[in-house]
């Protein structure tokens, strides 16, 4: 039911942005741009560029000396598996026991609810997809082919990557094109002494330098958002002060706030959104404020949905009305199904011997990095699809530890320990009607939304992956000289890659997709859903990229539409 008889002007928008992350940054500044009155409702508190509390402290300012307390890693079961989350970073994560969800079977979901989302704690690499990924699922026979192909998307990467400043080479690669960059951060010795053997002894595996959301040398549009050169201090996770890395609190969202046309609500959870029956389309969504636990309406021509694949799923599954009884859009039951992540179970370690004379300065905050190999143009392996390669090498630090005393201890330390090798897999794990999400039947949040259940697992593609993975990462490092190679499969859950994706995928067939190549519901054209929720598979590259460029061709499309009196 809607209360829409008492509606006031602030209330009315010409377009609802749901979530402030990544993709709904993206959103907003280009409805922004195009002149639409927007209205960005986001779940968690305010929070402008620059106000991050930890970002100059040093270990020792640190009660912990930056370490999570045992009580707290004890509260936080899942978070705590995230990389990411210490002392300096942890108000920027969600907590466990403030969010449940039921697990049907183990996914750790990493969540930054705050204005920015996630944009705050990526690891911002930001590779473009190929061709071959969008090629993949009709070419191999998984999935539904994508609506969209390399040349539909080619240009929006371009837009994006102007404005947000990737830094990488012009490498020349067909299945990792060429960003818009600028200057690649450098590999060390010894990175470039495994590249090279690498390259000597195999046709089919570049290696290059990764590319990531960085300014190593601000353009004019950088410095009109107000940010500056990265410092290479790696401290990125709890917010960058000089606007170093691309976040959306450091670019987009500033940027659509100066056009005038932005309104962003803070702690305004969205519940649901409003289908009128009558008019045939969505007419604004219910919001919750977060503190106060009141429910309220806005009202919009356009709705994009850019709440994280998950909660996209859930706020659409939980948008019922008489035309759509099982959420909004789901006319074919496939909504929150085919729910897919990328496999970060395969690690290798190794040493390096030699170049003890030699060092490296700065905190890089960057891999390097190998494209897939494996499938790219041709279904040849007896898995499918592939991994992306990334490695890095350091020199082991003071402390190593040492099992000498005294003054022979203080001189060990003094000098740089060995050559360490981590080289990780990043597979495309591939989509499956099991996978999926739903709304539980009886258990609710603390602001009456049913909690999500996930059930999502791997299969044994992801377990050939893995295999393959390690025996070429072994070979290489064998091949490079290296020793004491150690393999782990981590056996994470999904979830903890943090790239989930899917269950509200693109399509042109409205009987096995929910949305078509401009991102709109099939059967309900008003609604956009441009985060990782739309991807039909996931390719091996990380996707925040595909998502921005999704999401600002949809923005640019929709706010046509609107202007066209299509979407009115
Ligand atoms: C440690 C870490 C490392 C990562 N590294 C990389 C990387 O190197 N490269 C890469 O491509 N990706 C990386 N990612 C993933 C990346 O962060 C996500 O892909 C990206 O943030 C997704 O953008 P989004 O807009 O969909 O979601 P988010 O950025 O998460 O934004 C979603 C927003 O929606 C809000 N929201 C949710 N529900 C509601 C609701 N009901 N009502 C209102 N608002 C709501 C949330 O509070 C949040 O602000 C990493 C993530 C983490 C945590
Ligand atoms: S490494 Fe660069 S982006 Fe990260 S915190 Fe430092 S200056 Fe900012």
């Amino acid at each position: 039911m809607s209360m829409q008889e008492d509606v006031t002007n602030e209330q009315t928008f010409d377009a609802i942005v749901i979530g402030s992350g990544i993709s709904g940054g993206w959103a907003a500044k280009e409805l922004c741009d195009h002149g639409l009155k927007t209205l960005v409702l986001e779940r968690g508190r305010a929070l402008k560029h620059g106000d991050y509390p930890t970002a100059m402290k040093n270990p020792w300012d640190f009660e912990h000396r930056g370490q999570m307390p045992k009580a707290e890693l004890d509260a936080n079961p899942i978070l705590r598996k995230c990389y990411a989350f210490d002392e300096g970073t942890q108000h920027h994560f969600v907590r466990d026991d403030e969010h449940p969800y039921i697990q049907e079977k183990p996914f750790d979901w990493i969540r930054g609810y705050q204005e920015g989302g996630k944009s705050l704690i990526w690891a911002r690499q930001t590779q473009r997809w190929s061709r071959f990924e969008f090629e993949a699922p009709q070419r191999d026979g998984f999935a539904v082919p994508w609506p969209i192909n390399y040349n539909d998307i080619a240009p929006w990467y371009s837009h994006v990557e102007k404005f947000v400043g990737i830094s990488g080479n012009r490498d020349g690669l067909e299945n990792l094109p060429d960003s818009e960059s600028l200057p690649a951060f450098e590999m060390n010795c010894a990175e470039k002494h495994i590249q090279e053997k690498i390259l000597a002894n195999y046709k089919d595996r570049p290696v290059v330098m990764g590319r990531c959301a960085h300014l190593t040398k601000p353009n004019e549009v950088h410095l009109q958002q107000g940010r500056g050169q990265c410092q290479a201090r790696h401290l990125c996770y709890r917010g960058c002060p000089y606007g170093g890395h691309f976040s959306s609190n450091s670019a987009t969202l500033p940027w659509a706030r100066k056009t005038g046309n932005m309104t962003l609500r803070p702690d305004s959870v969205v519940h649901s959104i409003i289908y009128d029956d009558k008019k045939g389309k969505a007419t604004g969504v219910r919001v919750v404020d977060a503190n106060t636990k009141e429910m309220k309406e806005y009202y919009a021509k356009i709705i994009f949905v850019n709440a994280a694949t998950l909660n996209t799923n859930l706020i659409l599954l939980n948008s019922k009305s008489e035309r759509f009884p099982n959420g909004l859009g789901n006319d074919n039951g496939l909504l929150g199904r085919y729910i897919t992540f990328h496999n970060y179970r395969g690690r290798v370690y190794a040493t390096l011997d030699g170049l003890e004379d030699q060092y490296y300065s700065g905190r890089r905050p960057t891999m390097v990095i190998m494209p897939s190999f494996r499938n790219v143009k041709k279904q040849e392996m007896k898995f499918k699809r592939g991994y992306l390669v990334a490695y890095t090498v350091d020199r082991a630090g003071w402390n190593r530890g040492s099992e000498k005393i005294g003054p022979e201890l203080k001189n060990d330390m003094m000098k740089p320990g060995s050559w360490n090798v981590f080289m990780m897999m990043q597979g495309e794990s591939i989509p499956k009607f099991e996978n999926h999400v739903r709304l539980s039947p009886d258990q609710k949040d603390k602001w009456g939304i049913p909690q999500l259940i996930t059930s999502v697992a791997y299969d044994e593609n992801d377990d050939m992956l893995v295999q393959d993975f390690h025996e070429q990462a072994t070979e290489m490092l064998e091949k490079a000289g290296c020793t004491n190679i150690f393999k782990e499969d981590t056996k994470q859950a999904p979830g903890l890659d943090i790239h989930e994706m899917g269950g509200v995928r693109m399509g042109s067939d409205p009987k096995t997709s929910l949305l078509n190549k401009w991102n709109q519901l099939h059967s309900c054209k008003n609604v956009f859903v441009t985060d990782g929720a739309c991807m039909t598979s996931t390719g091996t590259q990380n996707p925040s990229l595909t998502f921005m460029a999704i999401t600002a061709r949809a923005a640019s499309f929709a706010a046509d539409e609107v202007k066209n009196g299509n979407l009115s």
